[in-house]
């Protein structure tokens, strides 16, 4: 029993080692990784849900398409300025 729980958690760390390579080889934000252009994104309804950190884009110029990595823009926070006190 203890030899098939180890087997069976090599096999879950190379899947997890496979997923983690395959989505860092994947290009990121949205432009295009041939022309540099922006690319238009494909909207998939199941896809989006599924699997909501990848993208599927476009490009217009060159006709490229496939995967991306989807960039989440940067949270504009306020921060408040503080007055500067001389101590
Ligand atoms: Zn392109």
């Amino acid at each position: 029993m203890l030899v098939v729980l180890v087997l069976l958690a090599t096999v879950l760390m190379r899947v997890a080692i496979i997923t983690a390579v395959v989505y860092l080889l994947l290009p990121l934000g949205p432009t295009c990784p041939h022309c540099g252009a922006e690319m238009a994104a494909i909207r998939n309804r199941f896809f989006d849900r599924l699997l909501p950190a990848l993208q599927r884009r476009w490009c217009v110029e060159c006709g490229w398409n496939g995967i991306v990595r989807r960039v989440r823009p940067a949270p504009t926070r306020r921060t408040a300025r503080r007055p500067l006190i001389p101590s």
